[in-house]
């Protein structure tokens, strides 16, 4: 059958662009061709129907996906920088991906010229400086698995799948953090491509202000190629994943609050999820301990609880971290919220049940497939592992480094974003106040910036820092070139 002719306008609706999004693409494209025909040959531009453009867009929600006009896989920082001074002529948008796996719109895709930085793969281990240069095109796995050789790790993300990039510009919480800090607090150096070209290396003498914003402001102040990390000795370690009916809820919540009320042991770690599908929950619960073997009386309790599958063992560290199976709800679109804690007490689990399941059937109501309540317990002593003052956690005054319930919905359908964030931060505002209410001191606590929803103002996540972070911005981005791609912008 043959189409009648069509104006652009309808022609384009029908395939579910506008006019002016088209036009937009069209100028997007420009750009793409000017940075194909300036930078080094080995550096590429990608278009739609590449392969390499389809991993390039690839993200770990839908929610944090958009296809763009081109993909750029820079191979050197001099091209990054070519690329950032046309993105900044041209005024297009532009996203920085190196995981992929934050949720929120935009943050590291763009209708504009989507980077991809899979060729900054190096793990180099200096055992002299006992520290890890790592590019930022890697995810963690890929670290651990060439750290193990030399019997060493370094301080990353806790999960298969994550990528370097946010977490070592974000925070980073992981098994070893109650030992030694979050990823921020490990970070030695950054070469950091900055927005006019240039390329520098960002150590706290060399750029204080830098080496500071740069640690948990994200995208704000260029592109970073690699990062290098303090390494610790690794032995194997003992722990993995127990699975429980919800028959069990009351007995893990009893053994959670046992661990936390008695464990001091900064080897020991305990992860907990609540998974609601349909109707149905599962209690996955990850328990870690940083030896080959655990001590006696520390999880007896969790292993005593009758459970439906389990797979613990003494293993490498990159075996634990491919316990957890974060992989199986990709794919749909996302939010995370966040909600700090003093202490994990056994009438705040039997809060966080209750949520679970009414939050549960509200989201089922439309296109919500999963949602999970995550109980992460940490030591106060959390925020003490760095004497150096970074953008996230801004304030270590109090010492006191916060416990999280972690807060994640999926759904399928894009109409349902909006009910979904406000279902997912109603409820996280409950939580919060109950912890108030209960006497805890978490009013003004600082939100994880890499778990916030869409939205969340600045000053909950980096408080009195703000201003500053504002004006180092200024001083390095005096064109503003950054404000081209997503995140949270200062
Ligand atoms: C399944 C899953 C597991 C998680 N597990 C953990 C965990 O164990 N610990 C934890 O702390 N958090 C965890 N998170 C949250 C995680 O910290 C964020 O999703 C984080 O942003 C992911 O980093 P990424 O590099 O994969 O994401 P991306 O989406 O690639 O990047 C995130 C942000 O950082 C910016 N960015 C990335 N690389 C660069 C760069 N080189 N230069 C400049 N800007 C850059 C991007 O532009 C974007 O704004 C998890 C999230 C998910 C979905």
């Amino acid at each position: 059958m043959l189409l009648p002719v069509l104006s652009f306008t309808v022609i384009s609706g029908l395939i579910g662009l506008s006019a002016s999004t088209e036009l937009r693409r069209a100028d997007y494209t420009a750009t793409c061709q000017k940075i194909a025909a300036a930078v080094s040959p080995a550096s590429k531009v990608y278009y739609s129907g590449s392969p390499q453009y389809i991993d390039d867009n690839e993200h770990w929600a839908t929610t944090g996906s958009q296809p763009s006009a081109c993909s750029f896989e820079p191979v050197n920082a001099q091209d990054i920088g070519i690329a950032l001074q046309l993105l900044g002529e041209d005024q297009t948008p532009f996203a920085v991906k190196s995981g992929g796996h934050s949720v929120n719109a935009g943050f590291s895709s763009t209708p504009g010229v989507q980077i991809a930085l899979f060729s900054f793969s190096q793990v180099i281990y200096d055992s002299d400086a006992q520290t890890a240069t790592i590019g930022m095109g890697l995810i963690w796995d890929d670290v651990y698995s060439q750290l193990q050789q030399y019997n060493v790790t370094v301080v990353g993300g806790k999960n298969t799948g994550v990528g370097i990039g946010g977490i070592v510009l974000g925070g980073g919480y992981s098994y070893l953090s109650n030992q030694y800090g979050l990823s921020v607090d490990n970070i030695v150096s950054f070469e950091l491509v900055m927005p006019n070209g240039t390329v520098a290396n960002i150590t706290s003498s060399s750029s204080p202000d830098l080496f500071y914003g740069l640690r948990g402001g994200f995208n704000n102040f260029g592109v970073v190629t690699t990062v290098t990390l303090k390494t610790y000795t690794q032995s194997q370690v003992w722990g993995g994943l127990i699975a429980y009916g919800s028959d069990q809820w009351d007995a893990v919540n009893n053994a959670i609050a046992n661990f936390v009320s008695t464990v001091t042991d900064p080897k020991a770690c305990l992860y907990s999820t609540t998974d609601y599908v349909s109707g149905v929950t599962t209690i996955l619960t990850i328990l870690f301990y940083d030896a080959p073997t655990r001590p006696d009386d520390i999880f007896d309790e969790f292993l005593a609880v009758s459970h439906s599958a389990q797979d613990i063992s003494t293993r490498t560290y990159l075996d634990l971290i491919q316990t957890s199976p974060t992989n199986a709800s990709s794919g749909l679109r996302a939010m995370f919220d966040w909600v700090p804690i003093e202490q994990f007490t056994t009438s705040m689990l039997e809060m966080v049940k209750n949520q679970t399941l009414f939050y549960g059937k509200k989201v089922s109501e439309s296109s919500g497939f999963l949602i999970s309540y995550d109980i992460i317990p940490l030591l106060p002593s959390l925020y003490s592992h760095s004497d150096t003052p970074s953008a996230f956690p801004s304030s270590r005054d109090s010492g006191q480094g916060y416990s999280f319930i972690q807060v994640y919905y999926g759904w399928t359908d894009a109409n349902d974003d909006e009910v979904m964030l406000q279902l997912g931060a109603e409820s996280a505002a409950y939580m919060k106040q109950f912890a108030v209410d209960a006497g805890q001191d978490v009013a003004n606590a600082l939100i994880y910036p890499n778990c916030a929803p869409p939205g969340t103002a600045l000053e909950d996540m980096y408080g009195d820092a703000v201003s500053t972070l504002h004006s180092i911005r200024s001083a390095v981005d005096p064109d503003d070139v950054m404000s081209l791609t997503g995140g949270w912008r200062f």
